[in-house]
């Protein structure tokens, strides 16, 4: 079997509401996915985060190095591809691209040989993920406060034990914003805060302080991702568990991280990060140092079906008869792309998502859509 074309694609779609965090604001999804398609007709899907122009323009340029290689060689064909761009691309979008490109590969590789990833992997420790809501974005309204609790009170109702609000609006906001939150849904929700690297040390440490009492279960990306040290200070200064790794790369960043004890969770993201292979080795890494791994999830169903092939081969940390729930991110702001490029539905009951058991990433992408919204 070889590797016959790499084809990578753009999808866009507007939003009707718009949203932002304490970076910038979102009007819009474009999303690059890859479709890799063999000589004997098995085809791969994956997924490149970050910009998707970029990302599109990067696997263009890496798949001549690819092609007619065999796809389940994924070890040397991720050597190939890094090798090619290492002097300029030791992290960023190069990376991506050859996330998008690794990820489609395990598809394929699930494919042949009739099994999901996970099994490939070497097996689930779990037959069930627990997702926990992302949102509560902010809104320009004066009622922000009250629209958050009520996003809020819908994502209990709908059945999730788990909910990530965005911090970054300064810290009194985010303080009365966080408060309010916590009341609404109560102690028996986890609930977890993500700054998108907004906040100075001294403003995180702060704000970390004034919410000591909220029980979170972790302040996500409280600085800047280049400053280590002080990471590691505020990690040694904060009650609430620290969280990072989106904006890391390959297992030399995450090495980094954890060699500096920056962090409680570890969230690389799998479609960035160096894709299903080099995450395998981020976390081995991590696991050297009993740090728990949860991938930042973000993007399309593609994207989303990796990450609980390659969550649910986690090996829970510490281990005993019971574990703590794996845990996979679920992005709830409008997002038609996610919902509609995959035919599969990503059901939630009794606020669990079951492992699927199908081939590869276990996903049927609707190219009729696709075609429709190409950029
Ligand atoms: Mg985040």
């Amino acid at each position: 079997m070889k590797i016959k074309d790499i084809f990578p694609y753009v999808l866009s779609e507007d939003l009707e509401k718009e949203f932002f965090f304490s970076q910038w604001e979102y009007s819009n999804r474009k999303i690059c996915i890859v479709k890799v398609v063999c000589d004997n007709g098995i085809i791969g899907w994956g997924e490149g985060y970050g910009p998707a122009d970029v990302v599109r323009e990067s696997i263009n340029y890496i798949k001549t190095n690819v092609i007619g290689m065999n796809p389940l060689q994924t070890d040397l064909i991720w050597s190939k591809m890094f090798r090619r761009v290492h002097d300029y691309a030791r992290s960023g979008v190069f990376l991506s691209a050859i996330s998008a490109i690794d990820v489609a590969l395990w598809d394929i590789k699930g494919k042949f040989h009739n099994l999901p990833i996970s099994t490939l992997l070497g097996g689930s420790f779990t037959e069930k993920i627990r997702p926990y809501a992302t949102g509560l974005y902010f809104d320009d309204s004066k009622n922000l406060t009250k629209n958050l609790c009520k996003e809020a009170e819908g994502y209990v109702k709908e059945g999730f034990k788990s909910i990530k609000m965005k911090v970054g609006l300064g810290i009194e906001n985010d303080i009365k914003n966080v408060q309010a939150v916590r009341n609404t849904i109560g102690y028996n929700i986890d609930l977890m805060i993500d700054a998108n690297h907004a906040y100075s040390f001294d403003e995180a440490l702060k704000l970390s302080k004034k919410l000591d009492d909220m029980d979170l279960k972790w302040f996500e990306e409280p600085l800047s991702p280049e400053f280590y040290d002080q990471y590691s200070e505020l990690k040694s200064k904060s009650n609430i568990p620290i969280a990072a790794g989106e904006c890391e790369y390959l297992r030399y960043g995450f090495q980094k991280l954890l060699d500096k004890n920056c962090i409680d969770f570890l969230q690389m993201d799998i479609c960035a990060c160096g894709g299903i292979t080099e995450a395998k080795k981020i976390t081995a890494l991590s696991s050297t140092k009993g740090v728990k791994v949860v991938p930042h999830t973000w993007g399309s169903g593609i994207a989303f079906f990796a990450a609980i092939n390659f969550i649910s081969n986690l090996e829970p940390i510490p281990g005993r008869m019971y574990s703590d729930d794996a845990l996979i991110e679920l992005d709830r702001t409008e997002n038609k792309i996610r919902e509609n490029i995959i035919k599969n539905n990503i059901t939630i009951k009794n606020g669990y998502i079951s492992i699927n058991k199908n081939p590869g990433l276990g996903i049927e992408v609707d190219e009729t859509y696709l075609n429709k919204i190409i950029s």
